[in-house]
């Protein structure tokens, strides 16, 4: 079978040498090597940005698949996975502010580091607000599930996820854990290639898979470029943008040097 991996940079700031890492990974690892640019919250993405991602991956020497698949063309496929859950009655309105939630007493960190959601509007009928998934129901009748992690398979058992998490904001639109998952199907991604980051929310998207009836992918995670103090680099980290390095002369086969590849 034709292994199909992406790389799914958003378009919020310039690319670092952790995501020349990432996506020379993924094409690595490839027979077909898609790029997906992840413009979903429209605020905070930036044209400038998207061009800079061609560039620099190009004179990286990836060459991928054309079309380029751009979130923001796919509202209509993410509202359709939405409805698909709201039919089956697992996910509500929710109207609490982020401060709302910060301010509930005792919220445990999730797995992404934010407050778990406390549960404040799981059960009350609010007509409109942001979407929650109602996780406890909609994980009540699935069985362990699991997922290959670089070659190995990691099992879980979904009644063990707690957060009801945001599937749709008015202002900021889909969630991400939405979009990845409607995305990395319909593109047929056979191996979803990214940061260790993720790792702890593959059980949450391998759960939204097997709700939308779509199918798992294998993963590999990587580990994350860090700078020289062992901090992982951030999207503000421009010092450390390629364009950066380009500009100053350094070739593609400097970058893979100083990312160890
Ligand atoms: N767009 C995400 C990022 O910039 C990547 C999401 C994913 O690979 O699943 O980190
Ligand atoms: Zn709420």
């Amino acid at each position: 079978m034709a292994r199909v991996t992406r790389f799914a940079p958003s378009p919020t700031g310039p690319l670092h040498l952790g995501h020349a890492f990432a996506a020379l990974t993924a094409a690595a690892r490839a027979d077909r090597f898609l790029l997906r640019v992840e413009d979903i919250d429209q605020t905070r993405c930036r044209p400038a940005y998207e061009q800079a991602i061609y560039d620099d991956i190009s004179w990286l020497g990836l060459t991928w698949e054309t079309p380029v698949l751009k979130q923001s063309t796919r509202s209509a496929a993410y509202q359709q996975a939405l409805d698909l859950l709201s039919e089956k009655g697992l996910s509500y309105h929710c109207t609490c502010t982020r401060s709302d939630i910060r301010a509930a007493l005792s919220a445990p960190q999730g797995p992404e580091g934010g407050p778990i959601y406390p549960g404040t509007c799981r059960n009350k009928p609010h007509p409109d607000g942001a979407l929650r998934l109602n996780i406890a129901k909609a994980t009540a009748d699935l069985p362990d599930l699991s997922f290959i992690e670089s070659g190995q398979t990691f099992r879980f058992n979904p009644r063990q996820l707690t957060d009801d998490i945001i599937l749709f904001r008015r202002n900021e639109g889909f969630a991400y854990h939405l979009a990845v998952v409607v995305d990395d199907a319909f593109q047929g991604i056979t191996e979803v290639t990214r940061g260790a980051d993720l790792l702890p929310v593959t059980p949450l998207q391998v759960t939204l898979q097997h709700l939308l009836g779509l199918p798992t992918p294998t993963y590999h995670h990587h580990r994350l470029i860090t700078d020289d103090l062992g901090k992982r680099l951030a999207k503000r980290d421009d010092a450390r943008a390629l364009s950066k390095y380009r500009a100053e002369g350094a070739t593609p086969d400097d970058i893979r040097h100083m990312i160890g590849m």
